[in-house]
């Protein structure tokens, strides 16, 4: 809280900034101060504090959500299980947008608003359904209380090789808030694969490319296996066992 106290003394006020080389400062602007002096890094509001300190600015949710594509690092209930429905966390100030001649960052990626083309197109790759239980759009989940909606959660990626990356993943709403922060360990998954038998591994690389678990020749044998009268059984269990010694 220091901290934010000692900014703000050479921050514009946030109510009515005055900034030389700015005409009127709007109000992605004044969020951004606002946040700065009032809120502070770290720190929890919602989104009445939000209204009530700009009872001018009809679109401030709005303005607020801009300052993602300017690198400032803000979480619902979504991302964070801590909050609640009604409240966001300044996680992380981003560009000082009340200086003059501020230009956007590049790396916006995964922190930046999706619009409707990206969203259609992760839903689609998750194959409309939630990557956690697997319920599709609308439908119903076990209980019967509620049918199923699908929202677009954030999701660490840990590649093999370079940095972590953050990218989206579909959930449905109720494991979306259960929060669970996984990480998609894509370097730990391929070292688990690596420690299969290579007949395993082929098995296993075919269910990958054709998406879903195939039955396997081996599942189809243990299946027949099964049907059979148990002296064809034993048959089987002495030809086999006899053949490995
Ligand atoms: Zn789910």
């Amino acid at each position: 809280m220091t901290i934010v106290a000692e900014q703000s003394r050479e921050l514009p006020d946030w109510r009515n900034p005055v900034i030389p080389g700015m005409n009127r400062p709007g109000g992605r602007v004044r969020v951004a101060l606002w946040l700065v002096s009032v809120v502070g890094e770290g720190n929890p509001f919602t989104k009445t504090e939000l209204r009530t300190a700009f009872p001018d600015e009809s679109q401030i949710d709005r303005r607020l959500r801009d300052l993602r594509d300017w690198g400032w690092v803000i979480h619902n209930s979504r991302d964070d299980e801590s909050l609640r429905p009604e409240e966001q966390r300044l996680v992380k100030c981003g560009v000082p947008v009340w200086m003059p001649h501020q230009e956007r960052p590049q790396e916006v990626g995964a922190k930046s608003a999706l619009n409707a083309a990206e969203r259609t197109r992760i839903l689609s790759a998750d194959d409309h359904m939630c990557r956690s239980c697997g319920i599709a759009a609308g439908e119903e989940y076990e209980d019967g209380v509620a049918t199923a909606k699908l929202v677009l959660s954030r999701r660490d990626v840990v590649h093999r090789e370079g940095p972590v990356t953050t990218t989206r993943v579909t959930l449905c709403e109720r494991c979306a808030k259960g929060g669970l922060a996984q990480k998609a360990d894509v370097a730990g998954f391929l070292s688990a694969v690596d420690q299969l038998s290579p007949l395993e591994r082929r098995a296993f690389a075919r269910w990958v490319e054709a998406g879903k678990r195939a039955r396997g020749e081996m599942e189809r044998l243990w299946g027949r296996y099964g049907t059979m009268p148990a002296d064809a059984r034993q048959e089987i269990l002495r030809s086999l066992t006899s053949e490995t010694e």
